[in-house]
């Protein structure tokens, strides 16, 4: 049994709702708080930021898209409730509101989304976990050949000079 069968896209996803680690579920992930983290879940070992350049601006445009998101269904829904006399200023404050508190309300989201966008397109090599995590979690299910394409899209990722990726 494949464990990239078992970690379907809607699987790692919901998993990121939940605010888990979507490679384990495990309940804790990355998160030391709502707003900080440690490098690696804490569950399975599995860092976050998985090596490449600019991997946190993929969670920033997490963000972008939620938040920009909930202020235009807001508009879009004002504006359909109150046509033709909507009023532009509460409109615009509450938008503006919606605009400062829902970055702070789905930060840690942004990240296990982010996460489970990666994995599912960028499935993990077993050395990005550590030497103790159970053998249940590492991904020793994939097939050689699943192996082998991981490692592949892992070299595509890494910086062109290849330097400081590979400790061995
Ligand atoms: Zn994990």
């Amino acid at each position: 049994m494949s464990t990239l069968t078992r970690l379907t896209f809607p699987r790692l996803v919901a998993r990121a709702l939940l605010r888990r680690c979507p490679w384990c579920a495990g309940k804790k992930a990355w998160f030391r708080s709502w707003f900080r983290r440690y490098d690696r879940c804490r569950t399975c070992g599995l860092r976050w930021n998985r090596g490449q350049d600019g991997f946190e601006l993929g969670a920033m445009t997490v963000a972008v898209v939620i938040t920009g998101g909930s202020v235009m269904l807001f508009l879009s829904i004002s504006i359909a409730v109150s046509y033709p006399d909507f009023e532009v200023v509460p409109m615009a404050l509450i938008g503006a509101v919606i605009a400062l508190v829902m970055p702070v309300l789905t930060y840690p989201f942004t990240q296990t989304l982010w996460s489970a966008f990666d994995l599912r397109v960028h499935p993990p090599t077993r050395d990005e976990f550590l030497p103790d995590t159970p053998v249940e979690l590492l991904p020793a299910a994939l097939t050689e050949a699943e192996e082998a394409r991981a490692v592949k899209a892992t070299d595509m990722w890494a910086s062109p000079s290849g330097q400081g990726e590979n400790p061995s």
